[in-house]
């Protein structure tokens, strides 16, 4: 049994492009900063938590970039200098980045 979309109606994993539209809708916000100690730190906000899912985002950025990380309050905060690479992961996940 497919899951129904709360918000359209359609069975998520084939009608409904909700999570599509959502992603291309995200004002994604990529920077390094740095933070004590001189450690960089790759900063992404900008994700609307209600429509994507943060934590599921940060795992997989994490395991691609092979680097330490958190996902809270919307945004996702990486260990390292990555926004290049970030950039292109989002984009390849659908993000309008
Ligand atoms: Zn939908």
């Amino acid at each position: 049994m497919s899951e129904i979309c709360p918000q359209c109606g359609l069975p998520k994993d084939t009608l409904c492009v909700c999570e599509n539209i959502a992603k291309e809708e995200q004002r994604i916000k990529i920077r390094a900063i740095k933070r004590k100690f001189g450690k960089i730190m790759t900063i992404i906000e900008g994700l609307d938590p209600k429509v994507i899912n943060i934590k599921e985002l940060a795992k997989k950025l994490k395991s691609k970039l092979a680097c330490g990380g958190t996902a809270k309050d919307g945004v996702i905060e990486l260990q390292g200098d990555h926004i290049t690479q970030v950039k292109e992961e989002l984009k390849k996940e659908g993000f309008n980045v």
